[in-house]
């Protein structure tokens, strides 16, 4: 199986394809949940309640990204892209390395831990300065990280465009996701029932691993070198 069997693939990507990057995955040992309290610096209700705490949680995950680089994998994935212009990113990372590693359509499900927005003017902007200065909009309001947090919704127009690429893709390859976190997990069902031949690319069996035609075991980056 190679990518240039296909037209049209979509990586759907997860918090795995970051860690050989040096960024912690969600769950598991080391995840991030384990020691800190998304009720206390994850939820609208904490943004709320304490703008100036959560904005120092933030600012600690732009300097932790910040100092890693993109890896193999990404830079794979951005290589497809450029020779196989039908290829798109779906990514539930907030991290910005596909971008970083040249990658250019990019469906960022959960938001940009380098974009702010102003809930009081209902702007957006990218902002890549660490730690993110200064916190507050022109409007006195506080700029909020535009990141898809716990009890958010997803952005219904992005889901819509991720539908639709997953209809009328022939490949989808899902990498380092562990395929939980919902709506996202239920995403490559969709390319699944399109008829697309689908490849799960993670270290270890997930809840989800069943449904792919193909499940390819070990790194990201070396599974996906396996299939240029
Ligand atoms: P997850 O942490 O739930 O699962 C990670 C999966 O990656 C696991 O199944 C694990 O077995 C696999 N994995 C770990 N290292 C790997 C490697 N080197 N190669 C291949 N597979 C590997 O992550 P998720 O499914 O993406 O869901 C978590 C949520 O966490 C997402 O909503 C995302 O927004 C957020 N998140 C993002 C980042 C990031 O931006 N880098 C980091 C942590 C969490």
């Amino acid at each position: 199986m190679r990518f240039s069997d296909y037209e049209r693939i979509v990586f759907f990507t997860g918090a795995g394809l970051s860690a050989e990057s040096g960024i912690p995955t969600y769950r598991g040992k080391g995840g991030m949940w384990s020691e800190y309290d998304y009720e206390d610096y994850a939820c609208e209700r904490a943004f709320r309640r304490d703008p100036e705490k959560v904005w120092d949680f933030h600012d600690k995950r732009r300097a932790a990204v910040f100092a890693c680089e993109p890896n193999d994998g990404h830079r794979i994935i951005a290589e497809v892209q450029r020779e196989r212009p039908g290829t798109v990113v779906i990514t539930q990372n907030i991290d910005g390395l596909h971008q970083r590693s040249g990658a250019t359509d990019v469906i960022e499900l959960h938001g940009s831990l380098w974009r702010v927005r102003c809930d009081r003017e209902h702007v957006v902007r990218d902002d890549a300065s660490v730690p993110m200065s200064p916190r507050k909009c022109s409007c006195g309001a506080y700029w909020r990280p535009d990141i898809v947090w716990f009890e958010d919704s997803l952005d219904q127009r992005n889901l819509r465009r991720a539908h639709e690429l997953l209809e009328s893709c022939d490949l989808v390859v899902s990498i380092g996701t562990s395929g939980v976190v919902y709506p996202a997990a239920d995403l490559p069902r969709i390319a699944m029932r399109s008829g697309a031949t689908s490849v799960e690319i993670n270290l270890d069996e997930t809840p989800v691993s069943a449904l792919y035609q193909h499940r390819l075991r070990g790194k990201a980056s070396e599974m996906l070198a396996s299939m240029r």
